[in-house]
């Protein structure tokens, strides 16, 4: 018998005959043999409904207060969910966070988990109960209600998979699992048996948002299986486990890409001990986050420095860049806000050469001009003008086979 962590999303506990399908699933997962503890979120915009309700009375609520305000989603779908498996002859019992007793610190509004005591859930399940969890929410160590931040109930469900060892944690969401790109952009994409953790957080990392980014940190260090299937139609999803888990290795797993991007070159500046200190350090001081860094070798006594930022903050770097170059008297600043990053994700680059080398040959095919490149163990990146994107992902995806089954 295995020990299942089961999570339900906003949309899949959306309305009353939603809660009562997932009434369903639980007692078909329940009748296979398995334990359970169904972990679930407020119903589809109640969060955002409650916040709504707290910025009509001050623009910045009390932090404490918005906190014991946005708890109530969530307390509302375990109860309904606990009704609706009693109904049915399915003994089951809710929790909120409190009273399981997940410990978080007394960071409000984005707080973490520091230890689930399991006794009670434990004893419970021994009865037989199926365990209905709140997610998203905790208790720091004074008894003040928190919550973790949005779509934070993935990681009340890993968080809980890990105390209890459970043998699976399933996201039940309204996508049946992750795909080899963005379906939008690409209508081939095909969705993946298996991802590792790493691919998994430089997919999310870089846009293909399924889950909350946190959460699969959080499984990749108690090494917690993760499964993301849809609570809609049937289908195995995805699971994301470690890579000594999964046996015949894609060299491509996925195409990640990041719309929002801008860069900023500064030209001609001396090339000097602390000049990359100079000139990041106000952008960091700014709260600019910067994600890809290039510095050109020094022909002369000069060098170019080029980064990339969010677009949102483009301007505000831009500022803050004319400034420090005239400070370090340097040529000139430029800047593009029309550029997109691109990513190739996948551990199978460790141990194969010449992916890097196809990917620019099939850019290059399309004529897209590469601005910026970066490479980690498992991921290249490359920054192209913003009117390629669609079309160096589709190329990019038909080169590495991606649409084709393995
Ligand atoms: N209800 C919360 C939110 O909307 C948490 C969650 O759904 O995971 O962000
Ligand atoms: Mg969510």
């Amino acid at each position: 018998m295995a020990l299942i962590v089961q999570k339900y999303g906003g949309t899949s506990v959306g309305s009353l005959e939603r809660i009562a399908n997932v009434a369903e699933k639980v007692i078909a997962a329940r009748a296979a043999g398995h334990d359970l503890i169904v972990v679930v979120s407020a119903m589809t915009g109640e969060t955002d409904r409650l916040l709504g309700l707290a910025k009509g009375i001050d623009p910045q609520p009390n932090p404490r207060e918005l906190d014991v305000l946005l708890s109530t989603g969530e307390q509302a779908t375990i109860a309904l969910l606990s009704m609706a498996l009693e109904k049915r002859g399915c003994p089951a019992r809710s929790y909120t966070g409190a009273q399981v007793r997940i410990l978080t610190d007394s960071a409000f509004n984005k707080a973490r988990i520091v230890d689930i005591d399991a006794q009670r859930l434990r004893a419970d399940l021994a009865c037989g109960r199926v365990l209905v969890v709140a997610g998203f929410q905790g208790v720091d160590d004074a008894g003040n209600i928190t919550t973790l931040g949005r779509g934070g109930s993935d990681t009340t469900a890993v968080a809980l998979a890990a105390a209890l060892k459970a043998d699976e944690c399933q996201i039940y969401t309204d996508v049946d699992g992750v795909y080899t790109t963005d379906p939008r952009v690409v209508p081939d994409a095909r969705r993946l048996d298996r991802i590792t953790y790493e691919e998994m957080l430089e997919m999310a990392s870089l846009g293909a948002k399924v889950l909350q980014i946190r959460s699969v940190e959080f499984a990749s260090k108690y090494n917690v299986p993760l499964r993301v299937l849809s609570s809609f139609a049937e289908g195995q999803g995805t699971l994301i486990s470690s890579e000594e888990d999964v046996m015949e290795q894609a060299l491509i797993s996925g195409i990640a890409f990041n719309r929002d991007e801008a860069k900023l070159t500064v030209l001609g500046v001396p090339d000097q001990p602390g000049v990359a200190y100079r000139i990041l350090g106000p952008i960091a001081d700014a709260n600019i986050e910067v994600d890809m860094i290039v510095q050109n070798v020094a022909e002369d006594s000069t060098t170019d420095f080029t980064f990339t930022v969010h677009r949102d903050d483009y301007d505000k770097a831009l500022r803050i860049l004319r400034e420090t170059a005239n400070e370090l008297g340097a040529r000139e600043v430029t800047g593009d806000n029309k550029i997109v990053k691109i990513s190739l994700v996948g551990v199978g680059m460790r141990s194969h050469a010449g992916i890097a080398s196809t990917m620019f040959q099939t850019l290059a095919a399309e004529g897209i001009n590469i601005r910026m490149i970066s490479t980690s163990e498992i991921k290249i990146s490359v920054v192209v003008d913003e009117k390629y994107l669609e079309l160096g992902v589709r190329a990019l995806h038909a080169a590495f086979h991606l649409d084709s089954k393995k």
